[in-house]
């Protein structure tokens, strides 16, 4: 009888997942494991939304290898140590994982990739991506800094051959002599012990706004599928309406992955998107997620400092905190801002085209660094993502790779009007706007002094045509090319 090592991190599904494909083929006993480990997690912790979703998630993977005769193995403490012991105890002949891109994990798995070689066997697998950073280069072997010729590489590797089914049957787990020998020196704790979940309950009612693990991920496709994916053209671009898939979070966590999203895409259109279509738009969304994985593992700095080194010498004023606290809890007077960050305070998530405008209100109107608004978004969203955000971020600088020009300022009162026309996503999430005629609704600073005066809505903090100078002002400092 031979026993395998499988340790999940972002792979927290049954379906096409190489490294537990390869526990099963390998051996006839599976330890399937995850471990909380502080030391990974010490410079990116996950914030507290995303600990949230992740208690969720387990729990679902939980009773996913419950229904096929299998159990989660949970621990707290230090990986390398932690697998070590199991080694130990159960004399497993591999550990496998599937890969993380973030410079803090890389460093970690190459240390233990090391350490438990000298033990058993190790063998690490691709679960998150659809190209692997190293895999889709440009042909003198640099990564790609611009999104389009990456896509157009990419997409060269369509049609997406069928993903792995989930094994019908899986290996049993070890006997209860070798868990018990493990337990002595590395003992198990339930999901509810890894203390994922907040003491203050503030996570009920953003989690009645989700499903979470795997069969809820692969359903949530299913209806995106069935009736928005026609229509993403538009309807991606509306905060109000449900034109996206809201697959974010369930992709962070790998309970579904990129290659079963593709496929099932691709599949009536003959494996390859058909031009401008919303089957197209939609695959290059998902390949935007890949392009920022490229970008973080070849640029790792990218987390907290600009791509572009011009960026380094901004000249951000001191951040006033009750600015930054106004913008965070939606009170900042300018409705579209106020609305989006009420919806990722209340539910966790935030529409990409909201994403975009506050961004951009944070850094030029309110000139605030970047950096500020993605430690935010880190610690709120259930979908926060090293990668996406830091790469969503600093597009919206102007400082990242291929990103939108620093002098793009986002209105955020023409965006309001354009995408929020009729103002229901802003009546949804700002309820003191409810009753505003929808002229002024983006604008309420506008309306006659009287109503302005009934109404229990903040004046806007910044005026926005002065801001928007200010920080073009700012920009013209920088302009000159960085001195070597
Ligand atoms: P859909 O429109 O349905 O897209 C499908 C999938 O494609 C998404 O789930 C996502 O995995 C990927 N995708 C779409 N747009 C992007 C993009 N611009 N960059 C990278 N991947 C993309 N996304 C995150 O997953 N985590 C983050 O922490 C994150 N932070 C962001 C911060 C800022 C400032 C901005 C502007 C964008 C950020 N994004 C982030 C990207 C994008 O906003 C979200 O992926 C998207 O809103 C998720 O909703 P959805 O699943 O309905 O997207």
């Amino acid at each position: 009888m031979s026993t395998a090592i499988l340790w999940l991190r972002q792979d927290l599904r049954l379906t096409d997942n190489p490294a537990l494909n390869a526990c099963c083929e390998l051996a006839d006993k599976i330890w399937i494991v995850y471990i909380d480990d502080p030391a990974r997690t010490t410079v990116f912790a996950p914030g507290s939304a995303s600990r949230v979703w992740l208690h969720h998630s387990l729990q679902s993977l939980e009773q996913s290898l419950a229904q096929r005769g299998q159990t989660l193995s949970c621990f707290k403490g230090d990986s390398e140590e932690i697998l070590s012991s199991l080694v130990g105890a159960s004399g497993a002949k591999i550990v496998c994982w599937n890969r993380c891109y973030d410079p803090v994990s890389r460093a970690c798995d190459t240390k233990i990739k090391l350490a438990l070689s000298e033990l058993t066997e190790v063998k690490s697998f691709n679960g998150s991506l659809f190209v692997e950073p190293w895999e889709a280069c440009k042909d003198d072997g640099s990564p790609y800094r611009v999104f389009t010729p990456f896509y157009r590489r990419v997409a060269t590797r369509f049609p997406v051959s069928p993903p792995q089914p989930a094994p019908r049957k899986l290996p049993q787990a070890p006997a209860s002599k070798e868990l018990a020998c493990a337990a002595e020196l590395a003992p198990t704790v339930t999901i509810d012990e890894l203390g994922l979940l907040p003491e203050k309950e503030w996570h009920l009612p953003m989690m009645e706004h989700w499903s979470v693990g795997e069969p809820a991920a692969n359903r949530q496709l299913d209806l995106f599928l069935a009736q928005s994916v026609a229509d993403y053209a538009d309807g991606r671009n509306l905060p109000a309406t449900a034109g996206t898939s809201r697959l974010s979070p369930h992709l962070h966590f790998g309970e579904i992955g990129p290659r079963q999203i593709l496929h099932q895409l691709l599949l009536n259109s003959g494996g390859q998107p058909q031009p401008k279509s919303g089957v197209e738009i939609y695959c290059k969304e998902i390949i935007w997620r890949e392009f920022a994985y490229q970008l973080l593992y070849h640029f790792p700095e990218m987390i907290d400092a600009p791509l572009d080194k011009r960026f380094a010498r901004f000249p951000w004023p001191p951040v006033d905190d009750n600015t930054l606290y106004r913008w965070q809890r939606g009170r900042t007077g300018v409705p579209i801002i106020d609305a989006g960050m009420r919806e990722l305070w209340h539910t966790g998530w935030m529409h990409n085209r909201v994403r975009m405008i506050v961004a951009s209100y944070l850094i030029k109107n309110l000139l605030i660094p970047w950096q500020c608004g993605e430690n935010w978004f880190r610690d709120t969203l259930v979908d926060a993502d090293l990668a996406s955000n830091a790469m969503g971020w600093q597009w919206c600088a102007g400082s990242g790779a291929d990103a939108a020009p620093y002098f793009r300022v986002f209105n955020p009162v023409l965006q309001g009007e354009k995408f929020d026309k009729n103002g229901s996503y802003v009546r949804q999430w700002v309820p003191e706007l409810m009753d505003i005629d929808n002229k002024f609704l983006h604008k309420p600073w506008e309306l006659p002094a009287d109503a302005r005066a009934a109404l229990d809505y903040p004046e806007p903090m910044v005026d926005l045509k002065m801001s928007r100078q200010r920080a073009l002002a700012a920009f013209d400092s920088i302009k000159a090319p960085a001195v070597p």
